[in-house]
């Protein structure tokens, strides 16, 4: 049995150069790799496999060997497998979460630890739901039993982000095995060790080929894996350009697409609010400890005005008192910025916000004054306020620690400026009103919405957004059955 490895510097070495293919690690059939850097020091960690057409190749027959035996396993039996994943997951959360901070900057405490957990836990949950594979009776005729039956969809192709890379991939991979499919992923170019080494661990659980994983980059990797005939639906988490693309591909062979796309959150805090309350929920929901690289970032503060200024003034209070520095310290709230290119562009929308008219940009927090941590990824938080909802800061994801608050002086007002927006993954309202909350519940246009809460998606509530932000849903058993198995229709007449 594979022991924990805590440290993750030997453990990026360990996992360089390889793919995860029919139950192993295997080089690039190419040999070509690509570096990966601590974006805390800008150090590379290691190089990882640049996959190509040809490992997908590799890695799809695999999943399809593996699959057609994997499907004829008692679904329960599935179920319990993948349970025990979550066990030997659990065991490893420590050292999964070490070898997140170093490759994504995100820092131990507040985010990688916390991950890694719920990793473990969206195995756990998946793994009791093999028995709940049902499908329907249909009252068709009284001399014909009729009802639908769940069967695998086959080889899925999963591609990921970066920002979290094990919950993204557990709510793919999980759902998908335990419905009796094989799953081939493609990891994001800047986090390809995390998901790598979590497949190496459950190499000792899961049968050769179910579970396969390469990295590369979009064209090279994530393109051939989408368009091989093999793959039988793609699950894509990341942004609506690249999403756009996949679900082209998706529609060219005709196989279901599920998209997890961007997010502009709306959090609106109506006069009532608990004001505490909110500016604590503003700094979770604002995922200032992840630098706000979160889909759900509640990037859109509607307060009332007449809260607007102790809101902002408390907010401002609160991210000052978090800590930037080393993601691998434990003393750090919050890390880095992920990649040279997501850094320069939460800078370039950082100056566009402070070149407009009447805006204030306000810088929080202290950039780490560690020499070595000098070149890395960081950026102040920024609490924009003076914009309008018009302005590209109010309308474009940033995916940076960058929120802007904008006050209101009407509720209906509010329920407006939350839904004039191209995306709907996630909303809030914050109040002491039942009648505003569920008015306010019904009318949101977002797949995630949350009364005086803001938490991150958890197994069991089911995940996905409307408009810009996706098709389809994750996390829940609707999730499984909706989106990795077919319904075979049954008619059976007397013999
Ligand atoms: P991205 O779209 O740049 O990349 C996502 C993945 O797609 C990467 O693995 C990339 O290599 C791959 N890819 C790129 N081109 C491809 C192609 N032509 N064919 C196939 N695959 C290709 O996104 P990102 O920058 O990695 O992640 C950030 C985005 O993800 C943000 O927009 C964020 O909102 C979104 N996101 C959404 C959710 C959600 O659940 N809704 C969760 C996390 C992140």
């Amino acid at each position: 049995m594979l022991a924990p490895v805590l440290d993750p510097h030997a453990l990026a070495g360990h996992l360089a150069g390889h793919h995860f293919i029919d139950g192993r690690l295997t080089p690039a059939a190419s040999t070509a790799t690509f570096p990966v850097e601590n974006p805390a020091t800008r150090a590379i960690i290691g190089h990882a496999a640049a996959g190509d057409a040809a490992d997908v190749a590799r890695a799809v027959e695999a999943a399809a060997r593996a699959q057609r035996l994997w499907a004829a396993v008692a679904p329960r039996e599935r179920g319990r497998i993948v349970a025990e994943c979550g066990r030997r997951l659990l065991a490893h959360v420590e050292e999964l979460a070490r070898l997140t901070a170093l490759e994504t900057g995100k820092a131990l405490r507040t985010e990688s630890r916390g991950e890694a957990s719920v990793l473990a836990d969206v195995f756990t949950y998946y793994g009791g739901l093999g028995g709940e594979l049902k499908g329907e009776t249909i009252p068709f005729r009284p001399d014909v039993l009729a009802f639908t039956l769940r069967e695998p969809v086959g080889v899925v192709g999963a591609i990921l982000p970066w920002n979290a890379p094990l919950l993204l991939m557990a709510l793919k991979i999980c759902a998908a095995i335990v419905a009796g499919n094989a799953v081939v992923v493609k990891s994001a170019e800047e986090a390809p060790f995390g998901v790598l080494r979590v497949a190496e661990l459950l190499g000792e659980i899961l049968p050769p080929g179910i579970l396969n994983i390469l990295s590369g980059d979009g064209p090279g990797c994530g393109a051939p894996l989408a368009a091989h005939p093999g793959v039988a639906k793609l699950t894509f988490t990341g942004s609506v350009e690249t999403g756009r693309i996949v679900a082209h591909v998706a529609a060219e062979k005709l196989v279901p697409v599920t998209l997890e796309l961007g997010g502009k959150s709306p959090m609106i805090v109506l006069d009532d609010a608990d004001l505490p309350r909110a500016i604590a929920g503003a700094v979770a929901g604002m995922r200032f400890t992840r630098q706000g690289q979160s889909c759900t970032a509640a990037s859109r503060m509607l307060v009332h005005r007449s809260l607007h200024d102790a809101f902002v003034e408390g907010l401002i209070a609160a991210v000052n008192a978090m800590k930037m520095g080393d993601p691998l310290d434990e003393a750090t709230d919050i890390g880095t910025i992920i990649s040279p290119a997501q850094f320069e562009r939460v800078q370039r929308y950082i100056a566009l916000g402070r070149a407009a008219a009447g805006a204030t940009g306000h810088a929080c927090s202290a950039l780490p004054t560690d020499p070595r941590l000098a070149n890395g990824y960081y950026v102040q938080p920024v609490i924009f306020t003076g914009l309008a909802n018009d302005h590209r800061l109010c309308r474009e994801e940033i995916f940076g620690p960058v929120t802007c608050v904008l006050p209101f002086d009407e509720y209906e007002e509010a329920i407006a400026l939350a839904n004039d927006t191209d995306f709907g993954l996630a909303a809030t309202i914050w109040t002491q009103n039942l009648q505003r909350a569920i008015d306010a519940v019904h009318r949101l246009q977002a797949g995630f919405v949350q009364v005086n809460q803001n938490l991150v998606v958890q197994p069991t509530l089911a995940y996905g957004g409307y408009k810009q932000s996706g098709i389809g849903k994750e996390a829940s058993l609707g999730a499984m059955l909706d989106h990795f198995t077919h319904a075979k229709t049954v008619l059976i007449n007397r013999a």
